[in-house]
């Protein structure tokens, strides 16, 4: 029995990818010095890697910015508009982040993960030009004279994930690849170039690569299947010696039988902790005999020590299966969702969660403890796990969830009726204007927050500089003539980590990075306890910002399902159960505010989307329970207070009918990027209630014009109603500067008026 491991975080222990990529992209250090440190970063994983001594020891899995768009260079899928940047490396970079001339290509969400990728933009002309996983190969045979294991991303899950772009009468128009007519088509020009890429590998003596293709867990449809098997004949036929591991992950793989009994490869990979219904399979279907079954065991999502017992109960399965000799032990998914080490948080985080906690170092020590327990060579482990989350129960919280499992969450009034009184009460005419919450933060106020965080500076000389914020932000708003005013959220660095911290049950590591895109990087808080709210959270300032004007304040909560979706979470609860008792907290803070006077109360929910499961199958059940935790978190208010919620990605289509249900009064979502997009989502389906498109692209510097703002409005108001019409950005305005926002507004404001007197 054999280990491997793959995916290990890559932007260093303590950032140093991050801090060698920001300092070249700033000018402040030379290509090469960028090179050499990021190089140092990708040696340290591969001696992690050699001093745990894994047998199937991974290259190419390392990135300086994504491996999505490692596989595009490699295949030479450089969009028309970044041709002409002549160094290759910054080329790789003007295509993750834009440059000058050109705006960067698509970045998305990474299958159900917080991983964005760089979409790929299809051609018809593929070649291979640049063999990463090669060059990888040959580093680690010269500098360590190991013989790896290259890893990348396979050909139908690259295509599965790329898009199609073309010029329709001078505009750009998208298409995702696996929807279109098409895909067959480009299919085939990927995998031409991964097979000259395999071919050279082969060549060199490389013995094993792995393919990732965690589409393969996706609903596929029988075409899409016989793609898959196809393109793997083909690649088959043209290799000889090379032995393919395709590695499948975040769920069980579709069609079973079909896939994993007859693609013509050497290994396939399952994950054992998110695709629990591997084990169904491999005791109803058993494994073909003449492959290897590359078992993800040790989880390569959560925090948590793994639980041996549980495993070794399972594996019996595989034991009775599979002969042994054909079975790799490995992770269940790439480590790069975890944080590197425990060892950084050792006087920082609670001693008794550090006992539980395992992240990647951690992962790649149980691997080999898993290798030992199952030949025998060491007995299994008691978990320390349900006797530590039993210390953190809340009896009280428990019981009024098991109350709300049973009960219908709903407002006491219908929407038309209760959003009459509202209006009238906070005097509103048509197309109000509001913002989404989240004015800029300068520089000064971020030290500010540092210094009192580290207590150089007292509570009090805190509050006041909070207040001066506040203030002025009120002014300006009034100023610009907005409706509804927001007090700033000057208070918050991150929307989540601000609840967690003043929320029971969540604890925040010192150093748990996890990479979001590129060298962005956030570090997850994690609930390890039953949630409760010991006292209020933003009343403060909150009431302090409506005391200065008589110009209704909202109340900026971050909404359950999104606090949880960015969060690690415990793992002996359902997460809808984890969800509730979030949305329950905050329902106490929704009362609070509407008790302090505050009449409307925005809960976020961009995160809504992102937990949605991989399989159709369990869409409902997901969007079920989001639905009513979200109902929960606004739950017994009056029929005057009015509730908003803000969201932002565009793809709506599909759970529309959901944002529906949440009942929220007004919703404000983002329209600007994804232009006709939205439109056509509600076309489908008749939103007949508040709704904000956003209209201006808070994402980028440039001030719009009102022209431009008035025509999503025009297409906005072809399929919603003008009395349900709001005018508002995109998303909160945190990252801009003053010198964009304030124009911006002011070109909002004067969009609505004029709107105003047309109607
Ligand atoms: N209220 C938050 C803000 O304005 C919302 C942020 C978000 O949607 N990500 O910053
Ligand atoms: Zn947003």
């Amino acid at each position: 029995m054999k280990t491997t491991i793959y995916g290990y975080p890559k932007i260093g222990r303590y950032r140093e990818l991050k801090t060698a990529l920001e300092s070249y992209w700033g000018g402040e250090i030379t290509k090469e010095e960028m090179l050499s440190r990021a190089n140092e970063v990708n040696q340290q994983r591969m001696k992690k890697y050699i001093s745990h001594q894994i047998d199937l020891i991974p290259s190419g899995d390392f990135s300086l910015y994504d491996f999505v768009l490692d596989v595009s260079t490699m295949l030479d899928l450089i969009p028309e508009r970044f041709r002409d940047v002549e160094d290759s490396l910054d080329q790789y970079f003007a295509m993750a982040r834009g440059n000058q001339k050109a705006i960067a290509c698509e970045m998305t969400k990474w299958f159900d993960t917080n991983y964005h990728y760089i979409v790929p933009e299809l051609s018809d002309q593929v070649s291979l030009k640049k063999n990463h996983p090669l060059e990888s190969y040959r580093h680690a045979l010269k500098e360590f004279s190991l013989q790896t294991k290259p890893v990348l991303v396979g050909p139908f899950t690259f295509t599965y994930l790329s898009k199609i772009f073309k010029n329709v009468n001078g505009s750009v128009a998208s298409e995702k690849a696996f929807e279109s007519e098409k895909f067959e088509y480009y299919l085939n020009l990927v995998v031409e170039g991964y097979i000259q890429a395999l071919k050279e590998l082969e060549k060199e003596k490389c013995e094993y690569v792995q393919l990732d293709e965690p589409a393969l867990v996706m609903d596929l449809s029988d075409n899409h299947k016989k793609l898959v098997l196809s393109i793997y004949d083909k690649i088959a036929k043209s290799l000889s010696s090379l032995k393919i591991l395709i590695q499948t992950y975040y769920e069980s793989i579709t069609d079973y039988k079909e896939l994993v009994f007859r693609l013509p490869v050497y290994g396939v990979g399952l994950d054992f902790v998110l695709g629990q219904e591997n084990w169904g399979f491999i005791e109803n279907f058993g494994f073909p005999s003449d492959k290897v079954l590359v078992a993800g065991l040790i989880s390569g999502r959560d925090i948590w020590k793994t639980d041996f017992e549980e495993i070794m109960s399972h594996f019996k399965t595989i034991e009775k299966k599979v002969s042994l000799d054909r079975v790799i032990l490995s992770n269940s998914s790439p480590l790069f969702h975890v944080p590197v080490t425990i060892e950084d948080e050792k006087g920082h985080l609670p001693e008794d969660l550090l006992t539980v906690l395992s992240f990647a170092d951690e992962k790649l020590t149980e691997l080999n403890m898993l290798k030992n327990i199952i030949e025998g060579k060491e007995k299994i482990p008691k978990s320390p796990l349900k006797e530590f989350f039993s210390k953190y129960e809340n009896q009280e919280v428990r019981k009024k969830i098991q109350e709300i499992k049973s009960m219908h969450i709903e407002r006491k009034t219908p929407f038309k009726e209760r959003y009459e009184k509202q209006n009238s009460l906070l005097n509103l005419s048509h197309f109000p204007t509001t913002t989404i919450g989240s004015f800029p933060q300068t520089k000064e106020l971020r030290k500010v927050r540092a210094d009192y965080k580290a207590k150089k500076i007292s509570q009090s000389e805190y509050d006041d500089y909070i207040k001066k914020q506040i203030e002025n932000v009120i002014k300006v708003q009034e100023e610009l003539g907005l409706d509804i005013l927001v007090h700033g959220e000057f208070e918050r660095s991150d929307m989540v980590e601000f609840f967690g911290e003043k929320l029971k049950g969540f604890a925040f590591t010192k150093n748990g990075w996890v990479q979001s895109y590129g060298s962005r990087c956030v570090r997850p808080p994690i609930i390890y306890g039953d949630v409760s709210r010991p006292e209020p959270m933003t009343l403060k300032e909150i009431v302090y910002a409506q005391s200065l004007t008589k110009k209704p304040v909202k109340g900026m909560l971050t909404g359950a399902v999104t606090i949880l979706n960015w969060s690690f979470y415990r793992k002996d609860l359902p997460k809808e159960e984890i969800a509730y008792q979030i949305a329950l907290a905050l329902n106490e803070e929704v009362l609070d505010l509407q008790k302090a006077g505050i009449k409307i109360i925005q809960i976020d929910e961009p995160a809504f989307r992102e937990g949605l499961p991989l399989k159709k199958s369990k869409q409902p059940h997901y969007l079920d329970w989001a639905v009513k935790a979200f109902r929960l978190s606004h739950f017994g208010v009056e029929d005057t207070t009015q509730i908003h919620t803000h969201m932002c990605y565009s793809e709506f289509d599909e759970i529309i009918e959901y944002i529906y249900k949440m009942d929220a009064d007004v919703i404000s979502i983002e329209a600007s990027r994804s232009k006709g997009d939205i439109v056509s989502a509600f076309e489908n389906f008749r939103y007949d209630k508040g709704i904000g498109l956003g209209v201006y692209d808070i994402h980028s510097p440039r001030v719009p014009t009102k022209e431009e703002m008035q025509e999503i409005v025009s297409r906005g108001l072809k399929v919603i109603d003008k009395g349900l019409f709001w005018i508002n950005p995109d998303c909160g305005l945190k990252t801009r500067k003053w010198d964009e926002v304030i124009p911006s507004l002011r070109n909002m404001v004067e969009v609505a008026k004029t709107l105003r007197e047309k109607v």
